[in-house]
């Protein structure tokens, strides 16, 4: 029995973890991770630190910037480590919760290590463990591999390929730009034009970019990703690979057949590999039981309170899906949930 059980140890989880321990509230934070380190955890080894887009350091510690060649997969559960440490967060792992249920004026958290019982929760699951894979005709029938960025292990296992990327996101356009050198041929296809975005990601920019998200799941929809709301970055490194060819962008094709893809023009590409770049979505199928889901098919939240149960709040959902996001999710889920908890009401 606790009064607040966070789900999730990356950096929405560890933030709502600080400020709780900051109001010396009683709770724990459930992770299935084996280790430190959130989704960054399981990044490809390929990416490094001076290709992620900038890392916003987690409340009460500085993240001492690595050099630029280190792993972002190595880096940042290093940082979360000595985080943990620091302030004394009370994480448990590797432990799975399988399940949330209402238990009248508690939730009952169900896992792979017993339950626990709480008053309150705040879930900061993430998207890692829920790879997106769109469904398009014949797929089945392919004769090749399908990968999904979830699995990338770098590139040397498309050396000599001729690979499909799909997706529009900043993931596909980094892939491409590590798989391109090494491939035989590539192509890349998303479903909308690219929208390329000159300049700083500033702050004014960042904000318009959260309120349109916002609007999403205040609605009760399908959160879109931050990500891919941001357009994507025009810098050195893109305009490059735009000139040599490598992000040459073709619209999305409109079958899978054994030997490849086949666009309604009529033209057909050879694959030997289709690789899925078209993201992930939030892993809350945990929380199902408790029937939080609107009719538009997301989950409704004011804030990060889930609007159906005031028990309960979303951090790293929706706008607050970047490290930035999650930060102030975990600050004022932990505001307004101990606030709620302290009138001592139960839900209704
Ligand atoms: P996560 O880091 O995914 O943590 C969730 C934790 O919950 C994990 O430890 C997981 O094991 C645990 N968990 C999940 N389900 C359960 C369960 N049922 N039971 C117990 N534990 C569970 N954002 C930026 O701001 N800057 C960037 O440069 C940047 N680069 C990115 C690059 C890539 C390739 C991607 C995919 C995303 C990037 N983002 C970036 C987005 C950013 O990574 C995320 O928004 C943020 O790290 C997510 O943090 P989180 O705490 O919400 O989730």
């Amino acid at each position: 029995m606790t009064d607040v059980v966070v789900i999730g140890a990356g950096q929405a989880g560890l933030s709502a973890s600080y400020f709780l321990r900051r109001r010396d509230v009683d709770h724990v934070v459930l992770d299935a991770n084996p280790s430190p380190g959130g989704a960054w955890l399981h990044r490809w080894p390929s990416l490094r630190m001076r290709t992620v887009h900038g890392i916003h350091e987690l409340p009460g510690m500085p993240f001492e910037q690595p050099s630029p060649d280190e792993r972002a997969n190595e880096a940042i559960p290093s940082y979360f480590a000595r985080y943990e440490q620091l302030f004394d967060l009370p994480v448990v792992r590797p432990v799975n919760v399988t399940q949330v249920v209402d238990d009248g004026a508690l939730l009952k958290v169900e896992t792979s290590d017993g339950v626990w019982t709480t008053r309150g929760l705040i879930n900061a699951t993430g998207t890692w463990r829920r790879p997106f894979w769109p469904h398009y005709p014949g797929q089945e029938t392919f004769h090749g591999r399908q990968v999904h960025t979830a699995d990338y292990q770098g590139p040397a296992s498309f050396a000599g390929k001729r690979v499909v990327v799909v997706g529009g996101g900043a993931s596909a356009t980094q892939l491409l730009m590590e798989i391109a050198p090494v491939a035989a041929e590539t192509r890349w296809v998303t479903r909308r034009e690219p929208v390329w975005r000159e300049g700083p990601f500033n702050e004014d920019y960042g904000r318009r970019v959260v309120g349109l998200v916002e609007e999403r799941v205040r609605a009760g929809l399908l959160p879109h990703s931050v990500v891919s709301v941001t357009g994507l970055p025009l810098n050195d490194q893109t305009r490059a690979a735009i000139a040599s060819g490598a992000l040459d962008r073709k619209p999305m094709f409109e079958r899978i057949t054994p030997t490849g893809v086949d666009w309604a023009s009529g033209e057909h590409f050879d694959a030997d590999v289709i690789l899925w770049a078209t993201g992930f979505r939030h892993d809350l199928d945990h929380l199902a039981p408790l029937h939080l889901r609107a009719p538009g098919g997301g989950i409704q939240v004011d804030g990060t309170r889930v609007v159906a149960d005031p028990r309960i709040h979303l951090v790293g959902y929706g706008p607050s899906a970047s490290t930035i996001g999650a930060n102030r999710a975990g600050r004022s889920a932990v505001r307004e949930l101990v606030g709620y908890l302290a009138q001592g009401v139960s839900p209704s």
